[in-house]
Order: structure tokens, then C-alpha cells, then sequence
């Protein structure tokens, strides 16, 4: 069981798509650059020197993991920076799909208001995107292409190469938000057809306030952040190197245990997803049955509030969402979950759970268990 830090209470923590625990690697490998090697990476003095060196090393190991080149990676400070940059590309006509998560949506929506027409695919009742559908909105002027590589709330995994090779064609630029995807499933730039890339090191097991954006060598970008001349004057600021070296080294464990992660995160997500359908009745798995990250499970109950849900699973100290985190709260149903077809009820009642290798088979029964008896709960609650 996953146990917090300062206290002996013990959690399930199935949130893991909305942020990670960081690597005891990572955490080890940051504290020397907060409490000696502080130097700013700019300056000439020794201390800064390492500063710079391990700022090249992620960089370097970063650009390893995705076949890049390490001029290719630009830091930020995460996945919504590195979005909107990415986005900051687009010109005369942008296609986008309907359910990228809102730091696509809403740049999209100022480059709306300054004349830049943007279509948005709509996802299959199964979460994917069809890339005849994308083929099918290119226009004469269409500039940029951005298809998020999975989704954060139904976990689908989408054709990325074969979107890619359709904007290649064309010789449109191909953006992926593959923030959800990125230390968790492989990637190759070259290979996937893929010119800009988002990603966030708070969802492989980095640091928080971290990230990078991969850019083609060739293509121009425009800087977010203007000022300094750091990363080619590409995002000015005072390069954030502790979180820097936290993100290289977690991309590196990432890579190293991915695949036995991979295979051991969907072993429980199938036995979560095999318990939850087999035990309960009115529940609807949301997205592709297997072509969804190795650690989502999202799901529909019939006649269940979401909120209500996650409330009650609070009290018994297991931690999910409902929707996707940042529009907790908010009363609109997911935008992800009517996209691929849901009414607003059936969209209200959506949980989901997102697993790590930091879980165990026990946790999973014991959340198989506590719906059950949660859900069962309300129904009868509803009939009386
Ligand atoms: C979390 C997330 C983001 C935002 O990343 P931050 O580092 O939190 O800004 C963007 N896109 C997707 C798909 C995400 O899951």
C-alpha cells in the first residue's frame, strides 16, 4: 500500500494521470543543485559550469528517449507552456480534435479570435481518431495539425504515426500533447511523423513546474517567454535546473523500467476493469477496451454523481477524479466524455481511476470492494 510520507495513514492513490510521486532517483539527484551547486547555468564560475553540464545531460537523455536531437528539446515549465508554444504555431487554418485537454482547447480559442479558423475532429464512440476524419478537414490553408498522443481522461491512444503521415503529406506541421504518453509508452519522433511534442515532468515521476517541448530542427518556433536569450531564444528565463535534472533523471527511469511497468500497470488496470464490470451492474467502460494507457480505467455508472462518488471514496482513503482535475468543481459534464457521444448524465457519473506501478493487486480489490459497496449504497438510497 502506498503510505504518505509524514503520517502513517494509509492511502490508495489511483490519480497518477493528474500527477505522479516523483522517483526517490530524481528527488535524490535535485537536492545538490538547491543546497550547493546553485550556480545559474549563464554564468562562468565553476558551480555554474555543473549547473550547465547536468542541464546538458537531460537534455541529452531526454532527446535520447524520443530519437531526437538534444538542439531539439527546449525546457519549460510543463505541459500547458508547452502546448501553448506549440499552439503559437498556428496560422490560417489549425485542426485540432474535440477533446484535447484545455491547454490545447483554450489557445485554440485565442488563435479563433485573431482570425485563425480552427476544426476540431471529433473522437469515435471509442475515444479515437479516425485519420481519414483529419485527412478529410486539411485545407489549402491549413498550417498545423495538433492530436494529443492519449487522452488524459479515457486513456485512449491514438493512430499517431499514421495521423502524421497524413499532415506529412501535405506538408503540414504535426504537434502531439503527449504529456499523458510520454515516459509511459514508447515514442519516436522520426518514426511517428511527429515535428513539436509536449510533455510534463509531474506525469512520469519528475518534479512539478517542469517540462519540455521537442521542436524539429528547422521548424520555427516563436518563444512564449521573452527576455533572456536562454534555450536559442526560444523561452527566456532563468533555466529552472533543479527541476531540470529531476525531469532528465526520471525520463531516464522511465525508460529503463518501461516496459516491465508496462506490462505489470496493465495487469491491474484489467483486473480493476474485469472487477468492475463483472461485479457491477449499469457500470460502462469509457474509451477503447485496449487501446488506452496501461494505467487508466474510466467509467460510467448509471444514475451515479461522479462527485458524489469521489466523496465517498475519500472517506475510505482512495483517491481518484471525476472529469478531468482542472474542471473539478465545475458543473459542466467532461467535454472528453460528451465528445465520444455520452449525454450529460452519463457524463456526470464518470470515475476515473489511473494507476502506477506503485500499486498492488490488494489495492485494487480493495477499491473493487468499496465501489461495490459504495455504489450498491446510493442506488438503494435512490429507490427509497
Ligand atoms: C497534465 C496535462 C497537461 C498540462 O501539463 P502541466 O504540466 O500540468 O501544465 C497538458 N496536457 C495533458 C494531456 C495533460 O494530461
Amino acid at each position: 500500500m502506498a503510505t504518505s510520507a509524514n503520517d502513517d495513514i494509509k492511502m490508495i492513490y489511483m490519480d497518477h494521470a493528474a500527477t505522479t510521486y516523483v522517483h526517490d532517483e530524481a528527488v535524490a539527484a535535485m537536492v545538490p543543485f538547491f543546497t550547493q551547486k546553485i550556480g545559474n547555468p549563464a554564468a562562468v564560475y565553476r558551480y555554474a559550469g555543473e549547473a550547465a553540464k547536468a542541464v546538458a545531460e537531460a537534455r541529452r537523455t531526454i532527446a535520447e528517449s524520443l530519437g531526437a536531437e538534444p538542439s531539439e528539446i527546449i525546457f519549460t515549465s510543463g505541459g500547458t507552456e508547452s502546448d501553448n508554444m506549440a499552439m503559437g504555431m498556428g496560422r490560417g487554418h489549425v485542426i485540432t480534435t474535440a477533446f484535447e485537454h484545455h491547454a490545447i482547447l483554450e489557445p485554440c480559442k485565442a488563435l479563433q479570435k485573431s482570425g485563425t479558423e480552427v476544426t476540431y475532429v471529433s473522437p469515435g464512440a471509442d475515444g479515437l481518431i479516425d485519420p481519414d476524419a483529419v485527412r478529410a478537414a486539411i485545407r489549402p490553408d491549413t498550417k498545423l495539425i495538433s492530436v494529443m498522443f492519449a487522452n488524459n481522461e479515457i486513456g485512449t491512444v491514438q493512430p499517431i504515426e499514421e495521423i502524421g503521415r497524413v499532415a506529412h503529406e501535405y506538408g503540414i506541421m504535426f504537434h502531439t500533447d503527449a504529456v499523458q504518453a510520454y515516459g509511459h509508452l514508447p515514442i519516436d519522433v522520426r518514426k511517428m511523423n511527429v515535428d513539436v511534442l509536449s510533455a510534463s515532468g509531474h506525469k512520469l515521476g519528475g518534479p512539478k513546474g517542469v517540462g519540455f517541448v521537442y521542436v524539429k530542427n528547422g521548424i520555427k518556433a516563436a518563444p512564449v517567454l521573452i527576455g533572456g536569450p536562454q534555450e536559442r531564444g526560444l523561452r527566456a528565463g532563468t533555466l529552472n535546473v533543479p527541476g531540470i535534472v529531476g525531469l532528465g533523471v526520471a525520463a531516464s527511469v522511465s525508460m529503463r523500467d518501461m516496459e516491465r511497468n508496462e506490462i505489470y500497470v496493465r495487469g491491474l488496470r484489467d483486473r480493476l476493469i474485469d472487477g468492475v464490470m463483472h461485479s457491477m451492474t449499469g457500470a460502462r467502460l469509457n474509451g477503447h477496451p485496449t487501446r488506452r494507457l496501461p494505467g487508466n480505467a474510466n467509467f460510467s455508472f448509471k444514475g451515479i454523481e461522479g462527485e458524489t462518488l469521489l466523496i465517498l471514496l475519500d472517506r475510505e482513503r482512495i483517491c481518484a477524479s471525476s472529469g478531468s482535475a482542472c474542471s473539478t468543481g465545475a458543473i459542466e459534464p467532461s467535454h472528453v466524455l460528451t465528445a465520444i457521444g455520452l449525454d450529460a448524465a452519463e457524463a456526470a457519473g464518470s470515475l476515473r481511476l489511473t494507476l502506477s506501478e506503485r500499486n498492488t493487486a490488494e489495492e485494487v480489490d480493495a477499491v473493487i470492494e468499496a465501489l461495490g459497496r459504495i455504489i450498491g449504497r446510493l442506488r438503494s438510497m435512490r429507490k427509497a
